[in-house]
């Protein structure tokens, strides 16, 4: 856990010279608690001391890049245990592991299912990670199969391969799109821990039990290859979720720097089913990347869904970006809707529009991501707030009539909305399942 103010307070002159520009050492203490000051900005603080603070501001759990400037997600810098205590931060990569012994066409066919993995769902892009090549096959083939890959997605990639005169050449052939290399063990870590820091690249460390684990980490960064991402390898679901737990508590509770690095975890389940609640579990706890076989749409929805859901903001509704949106073959006689920019709200009323057949306008206004009722108690969907938005998209130049229909609910708002946007207000239905018969009356 990071330092209180009290804590870094112990570690300062306690002279109170003002020099940092601050009144006392204690204001400094509490700032540098808050990393709004620098710890430069105290000239006198002791080596031993600055160590120790500087040790203490780095993230618990370190971020790493996957990929290259082109496609790139950072996983690790997570902070705390529970979603409730703040948020998770970076969200789980989803990757697919194809191996080499698939002939071209299939490892083709594979990848273009991958690349088209992709869904929308309360108005976000709900896409997967990573493709990762594992090598069965001799070096010649699996340096082709790179090509392939390389060439058929532009998903960043995963090199797996025990021999590693050829995953040295893949990296070579790979490198321009920073893959990251599987695997670093006691047998071969100075080996792979050379081409890892030659070509700047990410590293999976693997060992079974922790402390074998930390030390090659430690290992590793003492030659400078500090970029690692942890993997106790396939084990029981019970026992990997353990794993994946510990390591958090160490890298957060014990402040362990040898394990605090984001996991890997590979799920080796033939059957989908099987194989979506494994990956679900690793998700939920605490796995930055998770590898699987299957790439049936089905299986996939299921898996980014849960993740959509456990990495979003606990204290930031989902929300929509604020702006007009045409439903329908619209023109300038189409009635226009109000509503708010939750996207539970956007999207019932959406479903309701299209199901109504009246091609119509939908205003989503920006209230940070409240629903209608609790944004117009917060004072964030009243006449004002309203008729901005109406202004910001040109409602106006848009349409050929002054009619709009606001939620029934907020019908109390119909006096100051008309007198401040200047249109006739329409209090539409309370209730979202009323708009498809409220359209098609509404001549
Ligand atoms: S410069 Fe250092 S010693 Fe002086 S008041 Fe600030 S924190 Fe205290």
């Amino acid at each position: 856990m990071a330092l209180s103010g009290l804590d870094i307070y112990k570690l300062l002159p306690k002279t109170n010279c003002r020099e940092c520009g601050l009144a006392t050492c204690l204001a400094f203490a509490m700032q540098l608690a808050k990393k709004a000051v620098a710890i430069e900005k105290c000239p006198f603080i002791s080596a031993e001391s600055k160590m120790i603070l500087e040790t203490q501001a780095l993230p618990p759990i370190k971020p790493v890049v996957l990929g290259n400037e082109n496609l790139k997600f950072e996983i690790g810098n997570e902070t705390v245990m529970f979603r409730h205590e703040e948020k998770f931060r970076n969200p789980t990569g989803i990757g697919f592991i194809i191996d080499d012994s698939l002939s071209d066409s299939q490892i083709k066919e594979r990848l273009d299912k991958i690349n088209e993995l992709k869904f929308e769902r309360v108005g976000q892009l709900l896409e997967v990670n990573l493709v990762s090549l594992k090598q069965n096959k001799d070096a010649k083939r699996y340096l082709e199969a790179v090509k392939l890959v390389l060439n058929s997605t532009v998903l960043p990639v995963i090199l797996m391969s025990d021999d590693l005169d050829a995953l040295k050449q893949a990296a070579e052939i790979a490198k321009e799109r920073k893959p990251l290399l599987y695997c670093a063990t006691k047998d071969n870590f100075t080996q792979i821990g050379a081409i890892a820091k030659e070509f700047q690249l990410p590293l999976v460390v693997k060992a079974e039990d922790f402390d074998s684990l930390t030390k090659l980490t430690k290992e590793l960064s003492s030659i400078g290859v500090s970029n690692l991402i942890l993997d106790t390898g396939i084990k029981s679901a019970t026992e990997k979720i353990w794993d994946l737990t510990q390591s958090r508590r160490q890298a957060l509770r014990k402040l362990n720097r040898a394990l605090g690095y984001p996991c890997l975890t590979i799920v080796d389940k033939e059957d989908p089913y099987e194989e979506a609640m494994e990956a679900a579990a690793y998700i939920a706890k605490y796995s930055a990347v998770v590898l699987i076989k299957g790439i049936q749409a089905w299986e996939i929805l299921s898996i980014l869904t849960l993740r959509q859901n456990i990495y979003t903001d606990p204290q930031k509704p989902l929300q929509i970006e604020s702006k007009l949106y045409p439903i329908g073959s619209v023109n300038q006689s189409s009635p226009v809707l109000i509503t708010t920019n939750f996207s539970l709200s956007y999207f019932t009323v959406l479903g309701e529009v299209e199901a109504s057949k009246v091609p119509s306008y939908i205003l989503s206004v920006d209230t940070q991501g409240m629903s209608v009722l609790t944004a117009w108690a917060a004072e964030k969907f009243n006449a004002e707030c309203i008729t901005k938005s109406l202004d910001e998209h040109g409602v106006k130049n848009t349409i050929n009539h002054k009619n709009l229909i606001i939620p029934g609910y907020v019908a109390v708002i119909s006096g100051d909305l008309a007198e401040q946007s200047g249109f006739e207000i329409i209090v539409g239905p309370k209730e979202a399942a009323g708009i498809p018969a409220f359209l098609k009356n509404l001549n």
